[in-house]
């Protein structure tokens, strides 16, 4: 069965972090390859995205309205609130699965001191038009690139957008540690604050424990081993270890955490295959887009051709989600779930008919390095010869 995620860590990587970990120097040696890679001032390294957008919030200090699109990862709007500020939706365009800087303006109110740039799918979003309403109304732009690592937009060098920008080193984002975040920015007063704020964070210390939880994983995504822990994992009423961004997971107390050595060390070592790592996901995109085009039942999202997006899945629409789901799983491809939870419906606001049609009809194909060309052009082809009940 090809699994929905495949950490892109090895074993080896795994050991070898450990050895690293042990040195105590992972920490800042990410930090500086990241500062390197994205040509920035400063870099920090915390527990997970979401403890990022957190750590920036807090550190900007100004509470009040936070522009997002309406369709994103649930934990998003959850950070914003635990930070003290209130998330302000739009609704994203149908086409693109995307909320532009215009589709985010008509959501700005009087109190608004912050906008995200969310690269869903790692797909690069409109960071014109969100930098363009950020320096309008004077508001922070945070660059939501948790699922964009290595993210090029229009064939300009990588970099960072806005005034800060939030990455994530879960297990399903395009570098898997076996949890982990990274926040960068240029602006000094920011970076101060937020230095001040890590200082007394926590960081979590059984180094033993995250090697066995990432060792575990990637084990039990073997292709053999895969079916077995997926029929687990239902016995225990759950859908698999890899759906973990439920509606409140998160107590504020949680959110500000460093990383730990051990995770750190292992998205360190991966940093020096990331342009394969890209490329491969981008062959894999590739693969499906041309089998995937013009099909009645499925349909795919406008992707601007000039940009490099780092494709943590491949989205597609398909109108009957479980059906497509069942119908694929049953033929051995364990397909993700995307952003399923809908925020708007979360909060028990009305409205957002584009965001939430997505949330009812989007499903991701895998784009993981380990996937073979061969398997994704399986994928497709099954996939093109879905016909809906
Ligand atoms: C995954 C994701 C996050 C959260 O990252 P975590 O490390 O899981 O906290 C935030 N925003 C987007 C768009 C994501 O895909």
């Amino acid at each position: 069965m090809i699994p929905r995620y495949d950490p892109t860590y090895t074993f080896g990587d795994l050991v070898r972090s450990l050895r690293l970990s042990r040195r105590g120097t992972a920490e800042k040696e990410l930090c500086g390859r990241l500062r390197d890679l994205y040509r920035v001032k400063h870099a920090f390294v915390l527990d997970s995205g979401r403890a990022a957008l957190f750590a920036v919030l807090k550190a900007h200090d100004r509470p009040g309205g936070v522009l997002m699109p309406a369709y994103t990862c649930i934990v998003v709007p959850e950070a914003v609130r635990n930070a003290g500020y209130r998330p302000l939706f739009a609704d994203i365009d149908g086409r693109t699965l995307q909320a532009s800087g215009a589709d985010l303006a008509r959501a700005l109110t009087q109190d608004t001191t912050a906008v995200l740039a969310t690269h869903l799918f790692g797909v690069p979003c409109d960071i014109d038009g969100i930098e363009r309403l950020g320096r309008d109304h004077k508001l922070l732009v945070i660059e939501d690139a948790a699922p964009a690592l290595g993210l090029e937009s229009r064939g300009r060098p990588l970099r960072c957008f806005g005034d800060a920008t939030v990455i994530s080193f879960d297990a399903t984002k395009v570098v898997s540690g076996e949890k982990g975040g990274a926040l960068l920015t240029d602006d000094d007063e920011l970076a101060a604050k937020i230095g001040r704020l890590l200082e007394t964070a926590a960081r979590p210390r059984w180094r033993w424990l995250s090697f066995v939880r990432a060792a575990a994983r990637k084990a039990a995504t073997r292709r053999r081993l895969y079916p077995l822990v997926l029929a687990g994992y239902r016995r225990l009423g759950r859908e698999t270890m890899y759906e973990v961004a439920a509606p409140g997971q998160d107590g504020p107390k949680d959110l500000l955490r460093r990383a730990s050595g051990f995770s750190s060390a292992l998205a360190l070592i991966q940093l020096d295959r990331l342009p394969e790592n890209l490329a491969r996901r981008r062959r894999i995109a590739e693969i499906y887009a041309r089998k995937l085009q013009n099909l009645p039942a499925l349909r795919l999202p406008a992707v601007d051709p000039a940009s490099s997006a780092s494709w943590i899945q491949f989205p597609v629409l398909v109108d009957d989600k479980r059906g497509f789901y069942r119908y694929m799983q049953i033929r051995g491809v364990d397909l993700s779930w995307s952003y399923r939870y809908s925020c708007p419906v979360t909060y028990g606001l009305g409205g957002f008919p584009n965001a939430l049609r997505a949330a009812e009809t989007v499903l991701g194909l895998p784009t993981y390095p380990s996937l073979t060309d061969d398997e994704a052009r399986r994928i497709a082809e099954i996939a093109r010869y879905y016909v809906p009940a």
